[in-house]
Protein backbone atom coordinates (compact mmCIF):
# COMPACT_ATOMS: atom_id res chain seq x y z
CA UNK A 1 0.00 0.00 0.00
CA UNK A 2 1.39 3.55 -0.87
CA UNK A 3 0.57 6.46 1.59
CA UNK A 4 -0.22 9.64 -0.20
CA UNK A 5 1.50 11.99 -1.76
CA UNK A 6 2.68 14.80 0.79
CA UNK A 7 1.34 17.97 -0.81
CA UNK A 8 3.61 21.40 -0.66
CA UNK A 9 0.82 23.27 0.90
CA UNK A 10 -3.23 22.79 1.89
CA UNK A 11 -5.62 25.55 2.39
CA UNK A 12 -7.96 23.18 3.23
CA UNK A 13 -6.65 21.51 6.18
CA UNK A 14 -5.32 24.69 7.15
CA UNK A 15 -8.80 26.62 7.09
CA UNK A 16 -11.00 23.43 8.20
CA UNK A 17 -10.34 23.97 12.11
CA UNK A 18 -11.34 27.75 11.50
CA UNK A 19 -14.63 27.21 8.99
CA UNK A 20 -17.85 27.82 11.15
CA UNK A 21 -16.30 30.82 12.35
CA UNK A 22 -15.01 32.13 9.04
CA UNK A 23 -18.52 31.46 8.16
CA UNK A 24 -20.53 33.06 10.35
CA UNK A 25 -18.05 36.35 10.20
CA UNK A 26 -18.59 36.73 6.36
CA UNK A 27 -22.38 36.22 7.29
CA UNK A 28 -22.08 38.88 9.55
CA UNK A 29 -20.25 40.80 6.67
CA UNK A 30 -23.42 40.25 3.87
CA UNK A 31 -25.75 41.24 6.63
CA UNK A 32 -23.86 44.67 7.70
CA UNK A 33 -24.14 46.10 4.00
CA UNK A 34 -21.00 47.39 4.15
CA UNK A 35 -18.53 45.62 2.15
CA UNK A 36 -15.93 47.90 1.30
CA UNK A 37 -13.44 49.76 3.31
CA UNK A 38 -16.14 49.93 7.15
CA UNK A 39 -15.59 49.37 10.33
CA UNK A 40 -14.26 45.52 10.17
CA UNK A 41 -11.32 47.14 8.09
CA UNK A 42 -10.57 49.72 10.63
CA UNK A 43 -10.39 47.38 13.22
CA UNK A 44 -7.97 44.82 11.38
CA UNK A 45 -6.02 47.94 10.42
CA UNK A 46 -5.45 48.71 14.04
CA UNK A 47 -5.16 45.05 15.32
CA UNK A 48 -2.24 44.00 12.62
CA UNK A 49 -0.56 47.24 13.20
CA UNK A 50 -0.28 46.47 17.13
CA UNK A 51 0.71 43.34 16.20
CA UNK A 52 3.69 44.66 14.12
CA UNK A 53 4.64 47.15 16.96
CA UNK A 54 3.99 49.88 14.22
CA UNK A 55 1.52 53.12 14.87
CA UNK A 56 -0.53 53.01 11.20
CA UNK A 57 -1.97 49.91 8.78
CA UNK A 58 -3.53 50.98 5.92
CA UNK A 59 -5.38 47.49 3.98
CA UNK A 60 -5.50 47.74 0.39
CA UNK A 61 -6.27 45.21 -2.58
CA UNK A 62 -3.05 43.09 -2.19
CA UNK A 63 0.34 42.36 -1.37
CA UNK A 64 1.92 44.12 -4.87
CA UNK A 65 -0.11 47.02 -5.06
CA UNK A 66 0.99 47.59 -1.06
CA UNK A 67 4.89 47.65 -2.35
CA UNK A 68 3.65 50.45 -4.98
CA UNK A 69 1.68 52.37 -2.80
CA UNK A 70 4.39 52.55 -0.29
CA UNK A 71 7.06 53.03 -2.87
CA UNK A 72 4.63 56.12 -4.16
CA UNK A 73 4.47 57.01 -0.17
CA UNK A 74 7.65 58.12 -0.11
CA UNK A 75 8.17 60.03 -2.84
CA UNK A 76 8.90 57.61 -5.21
CA UNK A 77 8.18 58.71 -8.88
CA UNK A 78 9.35 58.87 -12.49
CA UNK A 79 13.04 58.24 -13.02
CA UNK A 80 14.02 57.32 -9.78
CA UNK A 81 16.02 54.29 -8.72
CA UNK A 82 15.37 51.60 -6.38
CA UNK A 83 17.80 48.93 -5.16
CA UNK A 84 15.76 45.85 -5.27
CA UNK A 85 17.17 42.04 -4.95
CA UNK A 86 16.17 39.84 -8.93
CA UNK A 87 15.46 36.71 -6.72
CA UNK A 88 11.33 36.76 -6.06
CA UNK A 89 9.37 36.43 -9.00
CA UNK A 90 9.25 40.46 -9.73
CA UNK A 91 7.08 41.42 -6.91
CA UNK A 92 9.69 44.34 -5.97
CA UNK A 93 10.62 44.98 -9.81
CA UNK A 94 7.02 45.33 -10.89
CA UNK A 95 6.12 47.84 -8.03
CA UNK A 96 8.82 50.05 -8.92
CA UNK A 97 8.27 49.92 -12.75
CA UNK A 98 4.81 50.69 -11.91
CA UNK A 99 5.94 53.38 -10.11
CA UNK A 100 7.96 54.91 -13.43
CA UNK A 101 10.73 54.06 -11.42
CA UNK A 102 14.44 52.12 -12.29
CA UNK A 103 14.92 48.60 -10.32
CA UNK A 104 18.77 48.42 -9.86
CA UNK A 105 19.56 45.12 -8.86
CA UNK A 106 21.55 43.92 -6.11
CA UNK A 107 22.90 40.73 -5.89
CA UNK A 108 22.59 38.11 -2.35
CA UNK A 109 24.11 37.10 0.23
CA UNK A 110 25.83 33.50 -0.59
CA UNK A 111 24.11 31.18 2.19
CA UNK A 112 20.44 33.38 2.24
CA UNK A 113 18.56 34.84 -0.18
CA UNK A 114 18.24 38.31 0.92
CA UNK A 115 20.18 41.18 0.02
CA UNK A 116 23.88 41.45 0.25
CA UNK A 117 24.89 44.55 2.22
CA UNK A 118 28.14 44.69 0.50
CA UNK A 119 26.73 44.38 -2.50
CA UNK A 120 24.41 46.68 -1.62
CA UNK A 121 27.09 49.04 -0.84
CA UNK A 122 28.94 48.92 -3.98
CA UNK A 123 25.72 49.72 -5.73
CA UNK A 124 25.54 53.37 -3.54
CA UNK A 125 29.57 53.53 -4.46
CA UNK A 126 29.57 53.58 -8.20
CA UNK A 127 25.92 55.01 -9.80
CA UNK A 128 24.10 57.78 -9.96
CA UNK A 129 21.82 58.74 -6.45
CA UNK A 130 19.30 56.55 -5.31
CA UNK A 131 15.74 57.06 -3.72
CA UNK A 132 15.27 53.89 -2.06
CA UNK A 133 15.58 50.73 -1.15
CA UNK A 134 13.28 47.10 -0.79
CA UNK A 135 13.86 44.73 1.44
CA UNK A 136 12.49 41.43 1.12
CA UNK A 137 12.00 38.99 3.78
CA UNK A 138 12.36 36.30 1.64
CA UNK A 139 11.20 32.91 2.55
CA UNK A 140 10.01 34.57 5.90
CA UNK A 141 13.80 35.22 7.06
CA UNK A 142 14.36 38.63 8.30
CA UNK A 143 16.84 40.23 5.59
CA UNK A 144 20.05 41.60 7.01
CA UNK A 145 18.05 45.04 8.40
CA UNK A 146 20.50 46.60 10.55
CA UNK A 147 23.53 47.02 7.81
CA UNK A 148 20.94 47.89 5.13
CA UNK A 149 18.97 51.10 7.47
CA UNK A 150 22.41 52.24 7.85
CA UNK A 151 23.57 52.42 4.40
CA UNK A 152 20.27 54.18 3.18
CA UNK A 153 20.08 56.48 6.64
CA UNK A 154 24.03 57.87 5.31
CA UNK A 155 23.12 57.73 1.77
CA UNK A 156 19.95 59.97 2.66
CA UNK A 157 17.68 56.51 0.89
CA UNK A 158 14.15 55.37 1.92
CA UNK A 159 13.77 51.63 3.28
CA UNK A 160 11.35 49.52 1.98
CA UNK A 161 10.05 45.98 3.37
CA UNK A 162 8.62 43.74 1.49
CA UNK A 163 6.63 41.32 4.42
CA UNK A 164 4.55 39.03 2.21
CA UNK A 165 6.58 36.32 3.43
CA UNK A 166 7.37 37.37 6.82
CA UNK A 167 4.42 38.01 9.16
CA UNK A 168 5.26 37.64 12.79
CA UNK A 169 8.95 37.29 12.35
CA UNK A 170 11.18 38.96 14.66
CA UNK A 171 14.78 40.44 14.77
CA UNK A 172 17.06 39.71 17.82
CA UNK A 173 15.89 42.82 20.09
CA UNK A 174 11.97 41.60 19.80
CA UNK A 175 11.23 44.06 16.71
CA UNK A 176 8.78 42.28 13.99
CA UNK A 177 9.12 42.67 10.29
CA UNK A 178 7.26 45.83 9.59
CA UNK A 179 8.99 48.12 11.97
CA UNK A 180 12.31 47.50 11.03
CA UNK A 181 12.41 49.77 7.74
CA UNK A 182 10.65 53.28 7.34
CA UNK A 183 7.63 51.71 5.64
CA UNK A 184 6.64 48.02 5.25
CA UNK A 185 4.00 45.85 2.92
CA UNK A 186 2.62 42.80 3.30
CA UNK A 187 -0.07 40.19 1.18
CA UNK A 188 -2.48 38.14 2.38
CA UNK A 189 -2.69 36.00 -0.51
CA UNK A 190 -4.12 32.96 0.75
CA UNK A 191 -0.90 31.07 0.72
CA UNK A 192 1.13 33.45 3.32
CA UNK A 193 1.78 32.57 6.67
CA UNK A 194 -1.37 35.38 7.12
CA UNK A 195 -3.71 34.60 4.55
CA UNK A 196 -7.42 35.95 3.61
CA UNK A 197 -9.79 33.93 1.28
CA UNK A 198 -9.24 35.94 -1.30
CA UNK A 199 -6.19 38.81 -2.10
CA UNK A 200 -5.34 41.18 0.35
CA UNK A 201 -2.40 43.36 1.37
CA UNK A 202 -1.31 46.08 3.62
CA UNK A 203 0.88 48.63 4.18
CA UNK A 204 2.30 49.30 7.68
CA UNK A 205 4.17 52.05 9.27
CA UNK A 206 5.02 54.19 12.11
CA UNK A 207 4.89 57.54 10.61
CA UNK A 208 1.46 59.50 10.51
CA UNK A 209 2.07 61.68 7.40
CA UNK A 210 3.42 59.16 5.56
CA UNK A 211 0.18 56.82 6.56
CA UNK A 212 -1.56 59.72 5.78
CA UNK A 213 -0.05 60.20 2.47
CA UNK A 214 -0.98 56.43 1.62
CA UNK A 215 -4.17 56.59 2.84
CA UNK A 216 -4.73 58.70 0.18
CA UNK A 217 -2.83 56.90 -2.44
CA UNK A 218 -5.00 54.16 -1.81
CA UNK A 219 -8.26 55.80 -2.88
CA UNK A 220 -7.74 57.72 -5.76
CA UNK A 221 -5.39 60.63 -4.46
CA UNK A 222 -8.68 62.00 -2.38
CA UNK A 223 -7.91 64.25 0.15
CA UNK A 224 -12.08 64.31 0.51
CA UNK A 225 -14.53 62.97 -1.63
CA UNK A 226 -13.61 63.63 -5.37
CA UNK A 227 -10.84 65.76 -4.37
CA UNK A 228 -7.70 64.33 -6.08
CA UNK A 229 -4.88 66.00 -4.07
CA UNK A 230 -2.14 63.22 -4.92
CA UNK A 231 -0.63 62.48 -7.76
CA UNK A 232 -0.41 58.68 -8.87
CA UNK A 233 -3.50 57.88 -6.87
CA UNK A 234 -5.10 54.19 -7.07
CA UNK A 235 -8.13 51.96 -6.56
CA UNK A 236 -6.47 49.41 -4.30
CA UNK A 237 -9.29 48.83 -0.75
CA UNK A 238 -9.67 45.56 1.33
CA UNK A 239 -12.92 44.65 1.55
CA UNK A 240 -14.68 43.83 4.40
CA UNK A 241 -15.04 40.31 4.25
CA UNK A 242 -11.91 39.99 3.63
CA UNK A 243 -10.74 42.44 7.01
CA UNK A 244 -13.41 39.92 9.16
CA UNK A 245 -11.07 36.89 7.70
CA UNK A 246 -8.03 38.33 8.79
CA UNK A 247 -8.94 39.12 11.96
CA UNK A 248 -10.46 35.52 12.97
CA UNK A 249 -6.99 34.32 11.86
CA UNK A 250 -4.56 36.80 13.34
CA UNK A 251 -4.82 35.54 16.82
CA UNK A 252 -3.42 32.45 15.00
CA UNK A 253 -0.66 33.72 13.24
CA UNK A 254 2.09 32.91 16.25
CA UNK A 255 0.99 29.41 16.24
CA UNK A 256 0.87 28.98 12.98
CA UNK A 257 4.01 30.08 12.59
CA UNK A 258 5.78 28.41 15.22
CA UNK A 259 4.86 24.91 13.66
CA UNK A 260 6.04 25.96 10.51
CA UNK A 261 9.64 26.91 12.38
CA UNK A 262 9.09 23.46 14.09
CA UNK A 263 8.88 21.26 11.10
CA UNK A 264 12.26 24.05 9.57
CA UNK A 265 14.38 22.60 12.05
CA UNK A 266 13.42 19.19 12.13
CA UNK A 267 14.59 19.25 8.40
CA UNK A 268 17.93 21.43 8.89
CA UNK A 269 18.49 18.80 11.62
CA UNK A 270 17.66 15.60 10.13
CA UNK A 271 17.83 15.84 6.18
CA UNK A 272 21.97 14.22 5.96
CA UNK A 273 22.86 14.18 2.60
CA UNK A 274 26.21 15.33 0.65
CA UNK A 275 24.19 16.34 -2.40
CA UNK A 276 21.87 18.66 -0.42
CA UNK A 277 22.65 21.95 1.56
CA UNK A 278 19.91 23.00 4.43
CA UNK A 279 19.15 26.76 5.91
CA UNK A 280 20.68 26.60 9.24
CA UNK A 281 18.26 25.82 11.77
CA UNK A 282 16.38 29.30 13.27
CA UNK A 283 15.12 31.63 15.59
CA UNK A 284 12.36 34.05 15.55
CA UNK A 285 13.66 35.62 12.61
CA UNK A 286 12.80 32.88 10.22
CA UNK A 287 8.71 32.03 10.04
CA UNK A 288 9.16 29.34 7.32
CA UNK A 289 7.10 30.65 4.84
CA UNK A 290 9.12 28.50 2.83
CA UNK A 291 11.78 25.78 3.59
CA UNK A 292 14.60 26.23 0.77
CA UNK A 293 17.31 23.63 0.25
CA UNK A 294 19.65 23.67 -2.21
CA UNK A 295 21.67 21.03 -4.40
CA UNK A 296 23.49 21.35 -7.81
CA UNK A 297 21.56 18.22 -9.04
CA UNK A 298 18.14 19.88 -8.53
CA UNK A 299 16.26 18.81 -10.80
CA UNK A 300 17.20 15.24 -10.54
CA UNK A 301 16.69 15.37 -6.81
CA UNK A 302 12.62 16.93 -8.02
CA UNK A 303 12.25 13.72 -9.64
CA UNK A 304 13.57 11.27 -7.05
CA UNK A 305 11.38 13.54 -4.26
CA UNK A 306 8.37 12.95 -6.69
CA UNK A 307 8.85 9.60 -6.72
CA UNK A 308 8.78 9.09 -3.17
CA UNK A 309 5.71 10.94 -3.13
CA UNK A 310 7.09 14.46 -1.83
CA UNK A 311 5.59 17.51 -3.64
CA UNK A 312 8.20 20.23 -4.22
CA UNK A 313 8.53 23.96 -6.55
CA UNK A 314 11.50 26.11 -7.34
CA UNK A 315 10.99 29.51 -6.02
CA UNK A 316 12.60 31.20 -8.18
CA UNK A 317 13.13 29.55 -11.70
CA UNK A 318 13.76 33.12 -13.40
CA UNK A 319 15.67 36.04 -11.70
CA UNK A 320 14.02 39.59 -12.56
CA UNK A 321 16.60 40.69 -14.44
CA UNK A 322 16.16 37.34 -16.83
CA UNK A 323 12.73 37.48 -17.39
CA UNK A 324 11.02 38.26 -21.25
CA UNK A 325 9.46 41.04 -20.51
CA UNK A 326 12.39 42.98 -20.07
CA UNK A 327 13.10 42.31 -23.62
CA UNK A 328 16.80 42.29 -22.93
CA UNK A 329 17.06 44.85 -21.30
CA UNK A 330 19.53 43.75 -18.37
CA UNK A 331 21.15 41.78 -20.12
CA UNK A 332 24.43 43.18 -19.23
CA UNK A 333 23.49 42.82 -15.70
CA UNK A 334 25.75 39.55 -13.95
CA UNK A 335 24.30 38.78 -10.01
CA UNK A 336 26.15 35.50 -9.43
CA UNK A 337 24.43 34.15 -5.82
CA UNK A 338 21.06 35.35 -7.69
CA UNK A 339 21.55 33.36 -10.62
CA UNK A 340 23.55 29.91 -9.34
CA UNK A 341 20.40 29.67 -6.67
CA UNK A 342 17.62 30.06 -9.34
CA UNK A 343 19.41 26.65 -10.62
CA UNK A 344 19.56 25.42 -7.41
CA UNK A 345 17.07 26.19 -5.31
CA UNK A 346 13.86 23.38 -4.09
CA UNK A 347 11.43 24.15 -1.94
CA UNK A 348 10.14 21.18 0.35
CA UNK A 349 6.38 21.06 1.58
CA UNK A 350 6.17 23.19 4.95
CA UNK A 351 3.20 23.91 6.16
CA UNK A 352 1.49 24.80 10.35
CA UNK A 353 -0.53 21.35 9.35
CA UNK A 354 1.69 19.03 7.91
CA UNK A 355 1.56 15.68 10.44
CA UNK A 356 5.43 14.60 12.18
CA UNK A 357 4.62 11.00 10.05
CA UNK A 358 4.84 13.42 6.99
CA UNK A 359 7.76 15.34 7.79
CA UNK A 360 9.07 12.18 8.37
CA UNK A 361 9.19 10.82 4.92
CA UNK A 362 10.18 13.96 3.59
CA UNK A 363 13.49 13.81 5.49
CA UNK A 364 13.78 9.98 4.79
CA UNK A 365 13.03 10.43 1.04
CA UNK A 366 15.92 13.69 1.07
CA UNK A 367 18.44 11.22 2.70
CA UNK A 368 17.83 8.16 0.37
CA UNK A 369 18.85 10.41 -2.53
C1 LIG B 1 3.30 37.17 -2.61
C2 LIG B 1 4.35 38.19 -2.61
C3 LIG B 1 4.14 39.49 -3.07
C4 LIG B 1 2.91 39.91 -3.81
O1 LIG B 1 1.73 39.77 -3.13
P1 LIG B 1 0.36 39.67 -3.96
O2 LIG B 1 -0.67 39.77 -2.87
O3 LIG B 1 0.35 38.35 -4.66
O4 LIG B 1 0.32 40.82 -4.90
C5 LIG B 1 5.15 40.42 -2.95
N1 LIG B 1 6.35 40.08 -2.43
C6 LIG B 1 6.61 38.83 -2.01
C7 LIG B 1 7.95 38.52 -1.44
C8 LIG B 1 5.62 37.84 -2.09
O5 LIG B 1 5.89 36.60 -1.66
Amino acid sequence: MTSPSIPINSLLRHIEPLQGALTQAANEVVGSGHFVLGRRVAAFEAEFAAYCGAEHCIGVANGTDALELALKGVGVTTGDRVVVAANAAMYATSAVLACGAEPVFADTLPDDATLDPAAVEAVLRTGPALKALIATHLYGRLARMRELVALCRAHGMAVIEDCAQAHGARSADGVRAGALGDIASFSFYPTKNLGAIGDGGAVVCRDAELAARVRQLRQYGWAGKYVNALPGGRNSRLDEIQAAMLSAMLPSLDGWNQRRRAVANRYSTQIRNAAIATPAAAGDDYVAHLYVIRSDRRDELREHLAAAGVQTDIHYPTPDHRQPCHAGRYAGIDLPHTQRDAEQVLTLPCFPEMTDDEVSRVIQACNRF
